[in-house]
């Protein structure tokens, strides 16, 4: 996967981001603020500009710029949240002009001790960690099990959706919804839900 590929992805994020816009806000609208579709919509056209401004050169260059403009576009808990998941994992890229399955896992697994960092939500709290775990280690299983790029970032998208639509039932431990104490139960996690599309938008990217 090389600089091409992550500028496809990022394409695919802003497209599928702008198509589920109103449906992320009403997720948003059950159990926070209503502003969680509108709030990734103007930091993915964000970053689009800013990468077709400035073409990096390097998957690491490209996912650390996408990273800071999520922190710079997007206010609330998800910009600085997808801001750090993005930049760490540019960082565990490093300079590589291409990067393999088992590097993009390791690139998840940093992003993911990004966002736990800074969030302190654990799986279970209902949250984007809920999806980004599953779909961290799914990708992790595919590579010891020697999957192709294909197979392996469908197993992690499927991973992703199943981990968003498991937080249905769970009650809000982190962020604004965890406000609604037992009012929370019964509705799927914005930023879980958007994490799946970020999944699923890496898996289109792979196939087209
Ligand atoms: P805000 O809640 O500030 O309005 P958004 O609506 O854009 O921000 O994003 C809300 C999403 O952010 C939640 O659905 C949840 O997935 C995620 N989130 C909130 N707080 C945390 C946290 N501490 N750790 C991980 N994810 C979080
Ligand atoms: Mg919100």
């Amino acid at each position: 996967m090389n600089t091409e590929f992550f500028a496809a992805w990022i394409d695919e994020i802003a497209t599928a981001v702008r198509a589920r816009r109103d449906h992320l806000t009403q997720l948003d609208a059950a159990i926070g603020d209503a502003d969680h579709g509108a709030n990734l919509d103007r930091g993915f056209t964000a970053v689009r500009e800013a990468l077709a401004g400035a073409s990096p050169r390097t998957p690491g260059a490209l996912l650390v710029l996408a990273g800071s403009t999520l922190i710079r576009k997007v206010g609330g808990a998800s910009g600085p949240l997808y801001g750090t998941a993005f930049r760490e994992m540019g960082k565990a890229f490093g300079e590589a002009a291409e990067v393999s399955p088992a590097e993009l896992s390791t690139a998840l697994d940093a992003a993911l001790a990004g966002v736990r960092r800074l969030g302190a939500a654990a799986e279970g709290d209902k949250t984007m960690v809920d999806a980004l775990a599953p779909a961290a280690r799914a990708l992790a299983q595919a590579v010891r099990d020697g999957l192709k790029v294909e197979e392996a970032l469908e197993a992690a998208a499927a991973a992703a959706e199943q981990g968003a639509g498991a937080t249905v039932p769970l009650q809000a431990r982190k962020g604004r919804a965890s406000y609604l104490g037992p009012r929370s139960v019964g509705h799927e996690d914005p930023g879980a839900a958007s994490t799946a599309l970020l999944f699923g938008a890496l898996r289109t990217a792979a196939s087209r």
